[in-house]
């Protein structure tokens, strides 16, 4: 490990804040905000109010958002109300550069864990330096499907997998977007199979549109944990014609090997034999230049519930049209984060598989914080290439005190 940049400045106080209970990863509540940042943040609340109308669906608008990104200043906002009413919440961190990234947890509501990994990341954004990264970070994009897990809390992590899948949704959450290479029109609201995507689906998606991530991170939780780890999509142009996976697998196993040198668990990258950023069920990406094959078959439901375009395939393919245009985007760089096991500290039984878990989601964050945030394989910079010797971070050599 190279010499400690002034990063590990952060990371101690990090450890001291942790150690203080003050990173504890509670939903961050507006006195906690007030209390914990010195600089005003708008209440969550008052948002509300400004933002919404509550007798009409609500959904944020272009302005609205381009107000927030436009004012720098670390803020939590709402993207839009469930059908059970409940909101979609979103924080804002200005970054040091113009990058732009975007972070999701909870696409799936069975899997607990990974919002409480995007809560860490909050929690420790809130008080740092700014990272080179801008970034928005949605905790949980589907609340009542998180709701409807932690209601069932003795199934949390069964195979039932209650809250994976909406009451009245037609498809996976992850399978609901539009045709590789297609923009999402907000007034059709189709996916590729031409099922009525869901609303929170819809707010992502228009967010999407609207901020322009050059980055995205999308976490999720696996119950097979010999799976866990950091995967990455093959970029692609409109006609998924590869761009080349290099930096996009450098990115993913980076933040890998800072999980694996803390003695985290990342057994789906094989970082001991030969690494990879490539999830289990996904074609292997293919050379710059020729075609790539995706998978449009998730799992094996009723009605092909399963069965769509994820999240990671819509968003690494560019979009090019020539009758619209406006719509055109590049590919975007995406990780799928699998954490280890559905639960959160609090659903296991025994004091020291709380304190692992406990650890491991602090191990997942810091991946995003230190490595995803920072300036790491910038797209369109240098080819997007750092010389090796620029992978550097520093965490304490004591990795209990993480
Ligand atoms: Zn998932």
């Amino acid at each position: 490990m190279k010499p400690c940049k002034p990063i590990l400045l952060f990371q101690v106080w990090m450890v001291i804040f942790s150690i203080a209970g003050i990173t504890q990863n509670k939903f961050l509540t507006e006195t906690n905000i007030t209390r914990t940042l010195n600089r005003p943040v708008v209440a969550l609340s008052q948002i509300a109010d400004t933002l919404m109308n509550k007798d009409e669906e609500f959904t944020f608008s272009k302005d609205q958002l381009e107000n927030i990104l436009n004012e720098r200043k670390a803020v939590p906002f709402i993207l839009g109300k469930t059908n059970e009413n409940r909101n979609i919440e979103a924080w804002f961190f200005p970054g040091t550069s113009i990058k732009k990234a975007l972070v999701i947890g909870g696409v799936h509501g069975s899997e607990l864990s990974s919002i409480e990994v995007a809560e860490i990341l909050i929690s420790n954004l809130m008080r740092r330096e700014k990272p080179y990264y801008n970034v928005i970070i949605i905790p949980g994009l589907f609340p009542d499907n998180a709701y409807t897990a932690k209601e069932n809390q003795k199934e949390i992590g069964s195979t039932a997998n209650l809250g994976r899948y909406g009451i009245s949704s037609p498809a996976d959450p992850n399978r609901q977007m539009p045709s590789p290479g297609k923009p999402f029109y907000e007034e059709y609201g189709k996916d590729h199979f031409e099922r009525e995507i869901d609303p929170e689906n819809k707010l992502l998606l228009k967010l999407i549109a609207i901020y322009h991530p050059d980055r995205i991170a999308s976490i999720h939780a696996i119950r097979n944990i010999s799976k866990a780890g950091i995967f990455a999509d093959p970029r692609t142009d409109n006609n998924s014609i590869a761009l080349g996976f290099e930096t996009d697998s450098m990115l993913a196993i980076e933040m890998s090997r800072l999980i694996r040198n803390n003695n985290g668990h990342v057994p789906g990258n094989f970082l001991n034999g030969r690494p990879t950023a490539l999830y289990y069920k996904d074609p292997v990406p293919v050379e710059k230049g020729k075609f790539q094959k995706r998978n449009f078959s998730g799992t094996i439901l009723p009605q092909n519930r399963g069965s769509g375009v994820s999240l990671g395939t819509w968003a690494s393919t560019a979009i090019s049209s020539e009758t619209d245009p406006a719509y055109n985007r590049k590919a975007m760089r995406i990780l799928t984060i699998e954490f280890p096991g559905y639960k959160r500290p609090v659903d296991y039984k025994t004091a020291s598989q709380q304190k692992h878990i406990r650890k491991l989601l602090k191990l997942y964050a810091s991946s995003i914080e230190n490595i995803f945030l920072e300036k790491y394989l910038v797209e369109g910079y240098q080819d997007e290439r750092l010389p090796a010797s620029e992978f550097s971070y520093c965490l304490p050599d004591n990795p209990d005190m993480l």
